[in-house]
């Protein structure tokens, strides 16, 4: 058999030594393995070794009979097909080795041609029927594979220590984990298959989700983020993706749900041990930058020119460390959620005009000059917290300070614009690079470069500028070239003016 790997083997069965020599010659020539027994008793042994498929059996051998050997064969092989070889005479006992299923028959005398068609037409049949078990085996393992993914995925989703919750185009909820039901305080034997509502009590969650589902947020790197609380013991955030088939069409959302209790607790816990640190760290540090700011004026006094450098640079550091503190509180006080006092009636020049009162040394310090403008003066009484405008344009113009070289130019102007109130911090210092622009919004992000290495900062002032102005309704923007220098743009709305 040209097409079979393993050669098929063939058990020639007959007393008479020349049609098992001619035989085997035939067969093995096109490829089939033959074995030869000259009587029943040796075939059977052959039988139980060899890894026969086909027997060429001559039913008229001397000691056992042939039919009794095809019976025996039948029982104990009943895969093997048998070919008996007749002579003329006994076509009818052939017949009856038919109905006794034998599979074909070959007269005796025959040409090697007959034999190999005959032996051909059993390995053909052997072949289909060995492609039909390994087609039919191929299907049980096929189902057996899927049936054992299918599981094996489940398991897996049901273990996963996250919640996660998957719809359909509609919003329907069509699966859901354990940890999920867990995570939501819901019925653990809860089934999929009723509207997002019925299992998120979060109603800005829930259209979130409704969202992703018909759509919305396709873009590989938009994943909607949202954190919200079941009790105030129990926080989690959800996170979602649309699922997309292969034409990029939305077939429902996939919701990621995580609990972030701890983390919350910890940040909790960071924010009232800042606090309280900045605040024990706060009042003996302004004590000794007022005593140092004695000592000096009195050494001025006296006229020792050394000491005075030396106290100078002590009390810049101590006014560093305080802008620190200050960053720290607050920073503290907008985590804890109070992030503006009481408003009250204020009129911005005079806090601009402070402002710059208070940070003027360190410009002058740095020769640089700087100077403010007013346009349409007086501006309108505004209604804020003066506290948070103080810090809003004292970090913008103290960086301005420090990220212009000595020497340059800081410019405050306010003015009106389009039912705003615009203030603009400019400077022509360092400047930022583009890559930079959104990222200094960010808390503690600094710009590293070999000219801010020896500026102090946190990486606070930024996003503390820009907590306290949106939650004045305000916007701030920000331009700025390398090399050439900022212009930090912060606009209020006019409604916040006040009415006194
Ligand atoms: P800090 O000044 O404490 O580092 P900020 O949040 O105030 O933190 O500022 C973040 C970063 O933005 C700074 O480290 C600085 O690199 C950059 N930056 C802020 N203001 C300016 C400015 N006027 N000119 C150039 N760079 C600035």
């Amino acid at each position: 058999m040209g097409n079979s790997l393993e050669p098929i083997h063939v058990l020639v069965v007959d007393d008479e030594e020349n049609i098992r020599d001619g035989s085997e010659r035939t067969l093995s020539s096109i490829g089939f393995q033959v074995f030869k027994a000259s009587k029943g008793s040796e075939a059977l042994d052959i039988l139980s070794g060899n890894n026969i498929s086909i027997i060429l059996l001559d039913l008229k051998m001397p000691g056992m009979d042939g039919m009794e050997v095809l019976g025996r064969i039948q029982k104990m092989f009943p895969a093997i097909l048998v070919i008996v070889i007749t002579g003329y005479a006994t076509v009818q006992t052939a017949i009856e080795a038919m109905k006794q299923g034998a599979y074909d028959f070959i007269p005796k005398p025959f040409e090697p041609d007959q034999l190999r068609m005959v032996v051909r037409r059993a390995a053909e049949k052997i072949r289909l029927v060995q492609e039909a078990e390994n087609l039919a085996n191929e299907k049980r393992r096929t189902l057996l594979d899927l049936h054992t993914e299918k599981s094996r995925l489940h398991t897996i989703l049901q273990s996963l220590p996250n919640g996660v919750l998957v719809t359909n185009a509609q919003g329907r909820v069509v699966l859901l984990n354990t940890a999920f039901l867990k995570q939501l305080d819901l019925n653990p034997d809860s089934q999929p298959g009723k509207n997002i509502e019925d299992y998120i009590p979060d109603n800005n969650l829930c259209n979130l989700v409704l969202e992703i589902s018909r759509g919305k947020h396709v873009a590989l790197d938009d994943i909607p983020t949202y954190e919200f609380a079941l009790s105030d013991k129990k926080y989690l955030l959800a996170r979602g993706r649309p699922i997309l088939s292969e034409n990029r069409e939305c077939l429902g959302a996939v919701i990621n749900v995580v609990d972030i209790t701890a983390m919350k607790v910890l940040d909790r816990l960071k924010t009232e041990f800042v606090a309280k640190v900045s605040h024990e760290l706060r009042s003996p540090l302004a004590t000794i930058h007022a005593q140092l700011a004695l000592v000096i004026q009195n050494i001025v006094a006296s006229a020792v020119q050394v000491d005075h450098q030396i106290l100078s640079r002590a009390k810049e550091k101590t006014r560093g460390l305080i802008s620190i503190i200050g960053d720290l509180l607050d920073l503290s006080r907008i985590e804890s959620g109070i992030i503006c006092r009481e408003p009250e009636p204020v009129r911005l020049d005079d806090i601009l005009r402070n402002v710059m009162d208070f940070l003027k040394t360190s410009a002058l310090g740095k020769k640089q000059s700087i100077s403010l403008e007013i346009f349409n003066e007086p501006l309108p009484m505004v209604s804020a917290d003066p506290v948070a405008l103080e810090s809003i344009f004292g970090n913008l113009i103290s960086n301005a300070i420090s990220y212009t070289p000595e020497g340059g130019k800081i410019h405050v102007r306010a003015d009106l614009a389009d039912a705003h109130i615009r203030i603009r911090v400019t400077d022509n210092g360092f400047g930022i690079e583009k890559r930079h622009l959104d990222k200094i919004f960010e808390k503690f992000y600094r710009i590293k470069n070999e000219k801010t290495r020896y500026i102090t900062g946190t990486g606070l002032g930024l996003p503390i500028v820009k907590e306290l102005v949106t939650s004045m309704g305000g916007f701030i923007e920000v331009e700025s070239t390398p090399e050439k220098g900022s212009t930090f743009m912060v606009l209020f709305p006019v409604s916040m003016q006040s009415g006194d």
